[in-house]
């Protein structure tokens, strides 16, 4: 099966400073630089394993229980979503929190405060 890079991504996918720190990840992950989040560059076309796969930390479901996102990987929003984003990026992504289990707890908090719903 032929993937290939979304529109919106090509810049990202150019960038490979990835494999520096994560020299064996998936040819087409990307992180933003500077920020926490994380992209799948063919996300459109990404092949079947990868949409059947439920590789995920913490799951995130809107209102009508649709999954609008995904945590993976170590505090990677995986989404599409343009509010979660923004919920992210402005009470989520700056939260320095060490400790894992206070991390979650307080991101299911926000997000549950949205009116997402959060499965560990
Ligand atoms: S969804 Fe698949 S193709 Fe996309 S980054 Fe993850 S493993 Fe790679």
């Amino acid at each position: 099966m032929r993937v290939t890079v979304d529109p919106d991504k090509h810049e990202l996918f150019d960038d490979k400073s990835i494999f520096e720190k994560l020299p064996h990840t998936c040819p087409f992950f990307r992180h933003q630089p500077g920020s926490e989040k994380a992209y799948c560059t063919v996300h459109l076309t990404r092949p079947e394993i990868c949409r059947d796969y439920g590789c995920w930390r913490l799951l995130i479901l809107n209102h009508t229980g649709r999954r609008v996102g995904r945590i993976k990987y170590i505090r990677t929003l995986c989404s599409d979503d343009a509010l979660l984003t923004k919920i992210w990026e402005s009470c989520i992504e700056e939260h320095k929190e060490p400790d894992d289990k206070k991390w979650e707890d307080e991101m299911c908090r926000i997000l549950r405060r949205a009116g997402y719903t959060v499965r560990r």
